[in-house]
């Protein structure tokens, strides 16, 4: 579900370097749009809704071979930066994991004031190609004839290089990561969407593959929602891969 504390967050992170317009376009959020349109605005995931994590072998993100190197990484950076030893630097990011649910670069930048960008180069200094197939969605996505944007908690980072192989560069100015401290499954992250490109929430449709990072925040602000690759009552629909995602649309 989604928290109350998420809603209270300070936006400091955007005082990081490695700003953004689509940033900086994120924080206006005060609601005065000059317009707002009434076409619809598809808000994709990222990781695990636009390819399958391992070339497809699994779609549990915590159970990839992905995550792990990510998280071997992360301990390695937490070692080097601590110099203690690997593992007790697992026990480090464990620790961390538990307190700060998961979001491992706001837990070592509050504990030990690491710079978060810092923590995001040495963890996702990953290749797409080591765990992604290969596939052109682009012809896919441009077929869809609708407004797209995507939000993400992984850091752009990671999130860029996945978008050029899978042929999606030309939305890099459409792409939200999560490099701030107001990250999915915070309803806000959806709203700051909205409110930069301008689309109002009820003329949005979040499409991912977590109930409770894509559909649950979505929907608790009005957006439709499509659940990918499993089935779930909460989500609008269900479907099993994002080609029947045309389909749906229509129906919506
Ligand atoms: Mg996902």
């Amino acid at each position: 579900m989604v928290k109350e504390k998420d809603f209270n967050m300070e936006r400091n992170s955007f005082q990081y370097e490695n700003r953004t317009i689509v940033d900086a376009l994120a924080l206006n959020t005060s609601g005065i749009s000059l317009s707002t349109n009434m076409n619809k605005l598809l808000i994709l995931d990222l990781d695990g809704t636009l390819y399958d994590f391992d070339n497809g072998k699994t779609n549990n993100f915590k159970k990839s071979r992905f995550y792990q190197e990510v998280k071997s990484n992360a301990c390695k950076f937490i070692a080097k930066k601590r110099s203690i030893s690997f593992t007790e630097a697992k026990k480090v990011y464990e620790r961390i994991f538990e307190e700060f649910n998961g979001e491992i670069s706001i837990g070592i930048e509050k504990i030990f004031g690491i710079n978060r960008y810092d923590y995001f180069k040495a963890a996702f200094n990953l290749k797409p190609q080591d765990f992604i197939a290969k596939k052109d969605l682009l012809p896919f996505i441009k077929k869809l004839k609708t407004s797209v944007a995507i939000l993400t908690s992984a850091p752009r980072v990671w999130a860029e290089p996945v978008l050029d192989y899978l042929n999606l560069g030309e939305y890099k100015n459409k792409l939200f990561t999560g490099e701030p401290d107001i990250r999915k499954p915070s309803a806000l992250a959806f709203k700051q969407v909205c409110d930069s490109l301008r689309f109002s929430p009820i003329n949005c449709i979040s499409i991912g593959d977590q109930v409770e990072t894509d559909i649950l925040p979505a929907k608790s602000i009005g957006m439709k929602t499509i659940l990918v690759k499993k089935s779930s009552p909460e989500a609008d629909f269900s479907i099993s891969s994002l080609e029947e995602l045309p389909k749906v649309l229509k129906l919506i």
